[in-house]
């Protein structure tokens, strides 16, 4: 890829929004011409989203959460399409304004500049966007960077898998005892009454009926997940949805059935056997069963489900940091917390992830790339062809 300084002296920098971004249009047939397409992929998009959290409720599952549900998809999609639909916008708004195109204004600016409406959503999807996109930048910028600590960390899966377990008993432990409403994969083993603290497990009847229910439980959550997962795949990708979809079950291996059965399982069952066998502190054993349940990683060895646990991990410090009270001359502590700075790091990362998929497309994740399509309401590669393209003439014209 030649470097954007080079192509702006190239004669980038004083080409008109038309001839970069929509040649043949004009700018309101640009920013209005593909709303409807843009709805209608913030609702295939954020689907799954919404409903995957259904299915993990199993049995659990009452009409209230069904409500809520529906009520976080529709304001998902709501911001999806805002944003989306602003994008267009802002990049013929920026140029038309600054005059000129520089390093700054061609991808990044217009790409930030319509996040702004991340500042007026509810916490719960504000808290959603923040997760992911701090998940996928993260794993870009440790992909993209050239530094030896980085390369090692992105080629070992040893190292990888050690975080993760240490991550593991992190988030583990303070759901457990924190009372820290935090999504994860897992549930957290209930904490044991006082009284019981040091002796037997918290969990009702015998432990083996506890491992080969939680183990069927996972099971069937996992198969749900990679079938569902399946099914949405083929819807895209052909016009026989079904023949597309008994194609890629036959072929399919199951691997989120493999990874949440073996995390739970792992971690239930060193917590029984700790339970029976030892007598250290009743903490100190629910914190090693939960690094142990971490070895699962081997078995679905990404580094987007890393990045997500260390995203997690930091959610829950935060809330951790938010719930203590400062003493009168740590005041400046408080205001701290008042700073939303979820939502202002959400919209600095949008522009760099869009950036970097234009510039370094193989550091982003397949997570990376839904979410750039979710932001530019599925127009990036279309952008991304449009600029290679008058870069081409550029070339060519040369
Ligand atoms: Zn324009
Ligand atoms: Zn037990």
């Amino acid at each position: 890829m030649v470097s954007l300084s080079k192509l702006l002296n190239q004669g980038l920098r004083d080409a008109k929004c038309y001839e970069v971004f929509h040649p043949g249009k004009t700018c309101s047939e640009f920013h209005f011409g593909k709303s409807r397409s843009l709805l209608i992929k913030c609702v295939k998009f954020f689907f799954p989203i919404a409903t995957v959290p259904l299915i993990l409720k199993g049995k659990n599952l009452r009409k209230k959460h069904v409500r809520e549900a529906f009520e976080y998809y529709m304001e998902l999609i709501l911001t999806g399409f805002l944003i989306s639909q602003q994008v267009p916008m802002a990049w013929c708004l920026v140029r038309r304004l600054s005059g000129k195109f520089t390093e700054c204004n061609i991808v990044y600016l217009p790409m930030t500049l319509p996040t702004w409406t991340i500042f007026f959503i509810s916490p719960r999807v504000a808290r959603l966007f923040a997760a992911s996109i701090f998940q996928v930048t993260f794993e870009a910028a440790i992909r993209n960077s050239k530094n030896k600590i980085c390369k090692t960390f992105c080629n070992s899966k040893t190292i990888q898998a050690l975080l993760f377990m240490t991550c593991s008993a992190f988030v583990l432990h303070t759901i457990q005892n924190y009372n820290v409403k935090a999504f994860w994969v897992v549930k957290s083993i209930p904490r044991p009454i006082e009284s019981d603290i040091d002796a037997k497990c918290s969990h009702n009847g015998e432990c083996s009926k506890f491992w080969l229910n939680d183990l069927a439980k996972n099971i069937l959550i996992g198969l749900s997940i990679d079938v569902f997962k399946t099914f949405v795949g083929s819807i895209t990708k052909t016009n026989s949805l079904f023949n597309a979809f008994g194609n890629k079950l036959v072929h399919l291996n199951f691997p989120t059935t493999f990874f949440l059965s073996s995390y739970s399982c792992i971690y239930k069952m060193t917590s029984c056997l700790l339970n029976q066998k030892s007598d250290m502190n009743g903490e100190l054993k629910h914190i090693i069963a939960a690094f142990l349940g971490g070895i699962s990683f081997f078995t679905l060895p990404k580094l987007t489900i890393l990045c997500y646990i260390i995203s997690i991990s930091i959610e829950i410090s935060w809330h951790l940091f938010e719930r203590k009270k400062f003493k009168n001359n740590l005041k400046y502590l408080e205001l701290l917390k008042r700073i939303p700075f979820h939502r202002i790091y959400t919209c600095l990362s949008v522009g760099y992830l869009v950036q970097m998929y234009v510039f370094h497309p193989e550091a982003l994740s397949q997570l990376g790339l839904a979410m750039v399509s979710a932001f530019t309401g599925d127009q990036a590669p279309e952008m991304k062809a449009v600029f290679h393209n008058y870069i081409k003439t550029i070339k060519h014209n040369k």
